[in-house]
């Protein structure tokens, strides 16, 4: 495998159209970076609603004679695509970390729950099974299948490159529907291995189709009529704006937006044996992730331990080149992005809070164009300042102390982002009072990123999620399928 600070080979995209890499019909394009070294990889065509055309015809084209493959013959796709998964599992991981930044591990382990859903949807012979009942009155019986939507889309955002676009694929294709892909702009080279091995699987041409691009292109999708139904993850303003405009055009939407997640640390805490997970809440994957702790939120007098521990613990992580051995933390996803986290610091810093741990001067010896901000720890935030209410996205610990479990709830519960929040205790009854009344729909009880594995729903609550049903497990089946009801009466 190349050093990809050495690779210049920049390769421009294609889309993946009725069963062939096909050149999008734009004139625009979006230069896709290395993050850990600045080098451009990539060109994403920035498609138009003239290709998204295209992917949904072949999609319609495909769907008839896929949703009358017998779902035991289209699962087997899937499991011939978990084997490919498996077969080029470091690969893959390799390009999320050359386009994303995070580190190896975080690579493999993202790809690992990508394989998750896929294992998962490999179960729909089950999952999709209907309910009946006879002599619902006399001689009439009542029974209710489960059908395929028809053409489905999804919609990408960048900082899970190889997984997100996995919690919907295999679940719309397991379950009979035809399926168009958006990934990231910034980060569309996962999605093309991955969508590569899945045509090498037996795929019908059609069945799965991806179509490069940005705004333009999500804008087709929300209001494509050929589309049934619509899932986006992604900011909390685009995601509301999907919703809508997905909404009028009479679709399906599941949008997760984004989210400010709050980390309640109690006195009767381990904390010795929770501050790895606590840490890596905060800072694994650069904080670009929608389970990352943001606030840090001590209970009483465990804020000064809470505090000391979490500054070590900052301070120790080795900042870096995700590619190389013993780092810790890559860097954020792009030059702008890096601008916009350092402007949150210099905020938090004019506002007023105490800054312990400052990584806007972090600097990599060997990779002197990556895109790196060191941990930073803040501490005295308030939800008044910017730090505080701002979904920040970057490597940054907002501290705010509390003096009762109830004053963290209503921390909580004030802000309108409400997607994951994990407590630290030793007492039962207050790990079920906070369960009880977070607000947040993923609850992490001494788990620092409380993340559903593919068998359970994924989504979050209030600004964090617009819809009804959410990412995988039961929902995604629920999500992906109409529920038919037969009544019969034979003479
Ligand atoms: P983003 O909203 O900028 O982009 C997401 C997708 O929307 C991309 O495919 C992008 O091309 C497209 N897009 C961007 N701007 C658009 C616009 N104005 N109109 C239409 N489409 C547009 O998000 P991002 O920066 O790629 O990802 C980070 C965000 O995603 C964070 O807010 C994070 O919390 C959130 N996220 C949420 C979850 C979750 O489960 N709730 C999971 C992962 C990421």
């Amino acid at each position: 495998m190349p050093d990809v600070a050495s690779t210049t080979d920049v390769q421009t995209l294609d889309n993946f159209i009725g069963g062939r890499w096909v050149s999008s019909r734009t004139s625009d394009y979006f230069q896709v970076h290395n993050p850990a070294v600045g080098d451009v990889i990539g060109r994403t065509p920035l498609s138009t609603a003239v290709d998204v055309d295209a992917a949904v015809q072949a999609a319609t084209r495909a769907f008839p004679s896929w949703r009358d493959t017998p779902v035991n013959t289209r699962v087997q796709v899937l499991y011939r695509f978990k084997a490919a998964l498996e077969q080029n599992f470091q690969e893959l991981a390799r390009i999320v970390t050359t386009e994303h930044g995070k580190t190896l591990d975080e690579a493999r382990g993202s790809v690992r729950r990508g394989i998750e859903c896929v294992e998962v949807a490999c179960g729909a012979p089950s999952l999709m099974q209907g309910f009946g009942l006879e002599d619902i009155a006399t001689g009439i019986d009542c029974h209710v299948v489960r059908q395929p939507l028809g053409v489905c889309a999804a919609i990408a955002p960048f900082n899970f490159p190889a997984m997100v676009p996995m919690w919907f694929l295999p679940f719309a294709i397991a379950t009979g529907n035809t399926f168009v892909l958006k990934p990231s702009e910034q980060v569309p080279l996962s999605q093309r291995r991955m969508v590569d091995l899945l045509q090498q699987c037996d795929l019908p041409p059609g069945v799965v189709n991806l179509v490069n691009g940005g705004r333009a292109v999500v804008e087709a999708i929300c209001d494509h009529p050929g589309i049934r139904a619509v899932s986006f993850v992604g900011s909390t303003t685009v995601a509301r704006q999907v919703y809508q405009r997905a909404t009028h055009a009479g679709k399906r939407v599941q949008a997760l937006g984004g989210a400010k997640n709050f980390v309640i640390v109690m006195p009767d805490a381990n904390l010795e044996r929770s501050i790895d997970v606590i840490t890596e809440s905060f800072y694994g994957c650069a904080g670009e992730r929608c389970l990352a702790g943001s606030m840090l939120v001590p209970v009483g007098d465990v804020h000064r331990e809470t505090r000391d521990r979490m500054v070590a613990a900052a301070k120790a992580l080795k900042v870096g080149d995700g590619t190389q051995p013993g780092v810790t933390m890559g860097p954020v996803i792009s030059a702008t992005h890096r601008e916009r986290v350092l402007g949150y610091i210099n905020q938090g810093v004019s506002e007023g809070a105490k800054l312990l741990v400052d990584g806007r001067e972090t600097r990599v010896a060997d990779r002197p164009n990556g895109y790196f901000v060191g941990p930073t720890v803040f501490d005295e935030v308030s939800m008044r300042m910017t730090i505080g209410h701002d979904e920040i996205f970057g490597p940054v610990a907002s501290i705010a102390p509390v003096e009762t479990l109830d004053e963290a709830i209503a921390l909580m519960r004030s802000h309108p982002n409400a997607n994951a929040t994990s407590i630290f205790t030793s007492s039962g009854k207050a790990a079920r009072e906070f369960a009880k009344h977070a607000t947040a729909s993923m609850v992490g009880v001494n788990i620092g990123v409380a993340a559903p594995m593919a068998y359970f729903p994924f989504g979050g609550a209030k600004d964090s999620f617009f819809g009804d049903l959410k990412a995988h497990g039961r929902d995604g089946i629920e999500f992906y399928t109409d529920k038919k009801v037969t009544i019969s009466r034979w003479f």
